[in-house]
């Protein structure tokens, strides 16, 4: 499966891109749902990186795959995306902890 996380739909430019089609110019590219003309693959049309836990890292570390606290599908981002969610949930819990005592 294609690593879409993150990209838009290259033809509405307006929802994620769940799958890679061939592009009108060569190549390929991502679209929706929608445009693709696809069934979704799973509830989520895409999982939300924010809901995601129990990372398991590949051998390379360079990938991890997660399991979607949404749908309770297992999928695969890589290392660098969820090292920087792991450090924006701390910067958030940091922040949002109240402050008056
Ligand atoms: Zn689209
Ligand atoms: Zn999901």
């Amino acid at each position: 499966m294609p690593d879409l996380t993150g990209y838009l739909c290259e033809q509405c430019l307006d929802a994620p891109a769940v799958a890679f089609v061939p592009a009108p110019g060569g190549g390929e590219m991502g679209v929706c749902t929608a445009c693709g003309g696809l069934a979704p693959a799973s509830p989520c049309v895409q999982h939300p990186l924010a809901q995601a836990h129990s990372p398991v890292f590949s051998r390379q570390g360079t990938r991890v795959a997660v399991t979607c606290g949404r749908c309770g599908v297992c999928w695969a981002t890589t290392a660098a995306r969820w090292l920087a969610e792991l450090e924006r949930r701390r910067t958030v819990a940091g922040t949002s902890a109240p402050e008056e005592a």
